[in-house]
């Protein structure tokens, strides 16, 4: 039975990157008919909030990323305590005194040697007394996993074989001095204990993984299939890090983003298939294959999102926004030739209002100079509101008959002077719904 996680920490909101890896997980979960779990990583009681929790349940409730199950590590600090009893039974634990100073101390002196920064152990040598003696001065110390110094080796879901050196790596900190528990214990113990079988998270992770491996088989569980995408990076290859605040999920919506324009998008960005704009979840959850994905950093760009919602929306039915449409003020009588008039004309929701107060209450006319006697005249010719669909050909016949203007030259100036902008809707379409028109009077 497949299941999987989204474990990310409420410590701010969702962003980007963390869709990511929630898609990824709750893609596989739910190609395999699987559980999809959310786990929330609260250990850190400072940094953790309440709101940042409910946000991220009503970001992925938007997207409609639904999980099956839910966690949260703050319910389960008494497992956590039982796993690190474990380790100190079977000799994998053990307490050290240093200072983050002096580790500091200690990596330079590495560093200036030519050696990999590894923890030296030096607490491995404490006696009893020696540690008393520490505790009395220090208060408690923090608890470090011994790693067997051997390789550790998985097939990664993306990055294939992956072969590290424990050596190389320090043995982790599981405990904090003030007795909290990190994400690296706590994590290891919930996915041994929820039956996960396959996480997928960022390739910062790696490192994690390779002591997790170890840890899992020092308690004894079954260690899970692991996959570590690429980390994004903004169209010019640059970091991304700063520009996650802005780029948080509600961001994106508050722009007018659609879920199925950017789960379309984040479903195969960096994979060797095309992005293509899906219809709905059964899509995207059929059309998914982790093994597509590359090691290499994904370029994101926030512009390729507006187009794939402008295509979304087009393709809606009325009944999906009639909420937006009457939210612009449109009355219901005329929702639906608004709907038709408007859906290949908008990028985002937000369009609509701009669409319906230049049709309700009109707009200052685009009128360049050369056409001002032009449309001038045209406007002596348009006949009094309320127009139908035949007002737009019946009058620019007329106007053409009386200046003898055809083509573009004939019906651009005549657009720009109704709707105030070079683009937009068929107009023998528009003209029924327009109330009101400004170029009237600027015209005359
Ligand atoms: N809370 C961790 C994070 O947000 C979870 C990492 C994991 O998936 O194991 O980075």
């Amino acid at each position: 039975m497949t299941t999987t996680r989204f474990a990310p920490s409420p410590t701010g909101h969702i962003h980007i990157g963390n869709l990511r890896t929630a898609l990824m997980n709750y893609l596989i979960a739910r190609k395999a008919g699987g559980t999809f779990i959310l786990r929330i990583d609260d250990t850190d009681p400072e940094r953790s909030k309440e709101e940042y929790v409910d946000g991220i349940k009503q970001d992925l409730e938007w997207l409609g990323l639904h999980w099956d199950q839910v966690e949260r590590q703050s319910e389960r600090l008494d497992r956590y305590a039982e796993a690190a009893d474990k380790l100190r039974e079977i000799g994998r634990f053990y307490e050290a005194f240093e200072t983050p100073t002096e580790l500091d101390l200690k990596r330079k002196k590495q560093l200036n040697m030519g050696k990999p920064p590894v923890y030296d152990r030096a607490a491995l040598a404490l006696t009893d007394a020696e540690k008393d003696a520490l505790r009395a001065e220090r208060g408690a110390g923090v608890w470090r996993f011994k790693l067997d110094q051997e390789r550790i080796e998985w097939a990664d879901g993306i990055l294939g074989d992956i072969s590290i050196d424990a050596a190389s790596v320090s043995d982790p900190v599981l405990i904090r001095g003030d007795g909290q528990v990190l994400y690296t214990l706590a994590s290891v113990v919930d996915d041994t204990e929820m039956g996960v079988t396959h996480v997928v998270r960022g390739s910062d992770h790696v490192t994690n993984t390779a002591t997790q491996i170890q840890i899992i088989g020092a308690l004894g569980g079954t260690v899970p299939s692991f996959a570590h995408h690429s980390l994004l990076t903004g169209p010019q290859g640059e970091a991304l890090s700063k520009r996650l605040g802005t780029l948080s999920l509600r961001d994106l919506r508050a722009q007018g983003v659609q879920p199925m324009a950017l789960l379309s998008l984040m479903a195969r960005l960096g994979s060797s298939d095309p992005v293509e704009l899906r219809a709905d979840m059964a899509e995207l959850i059929d059309g998914f294959d982790i093994t597509r994905f590359g090691s290499a950093p994904t370029k994101f760009d926030e512009q390729d999102l507006f187009p794939l919602t402008a295509r979304h929306l087009a393709g809606l039915p009325l009944a999906e926004v009639a909420e937006a449409i009457a939210g612009a003020g449109v009355p219901d009588d005329k929702a639906a030739q608004f709907w038709e008039v408007t859906r290949e004309n908008i990028t985002t929701l937000h369009d609509l209002q701009g669409w319906w107060t230049m049709m309700h209450s009109g707009v200052a006319p685009e009128i360049d100079a050369e056409d001002a006697d032009f449309v001038a005249e045209a406007m002596k010719l348009l006949p009094d509101a309320p127009f139908d669909d035949q007002t737009w050909s019946t009058w620019t016949a007329a106007v053409k008959e009386a200046t003898g203007r055809k083509g573009r030259g004939l019906f651009m100036p005549l657009r720009k002077a109704l709707t105030g902008q070079a683009h937009g809707p068929d107009m023998s379409a528009l003209m029924p719904l327009l109330q009101v028109i400004k170029a009237r009077t600027a015209g005359r």
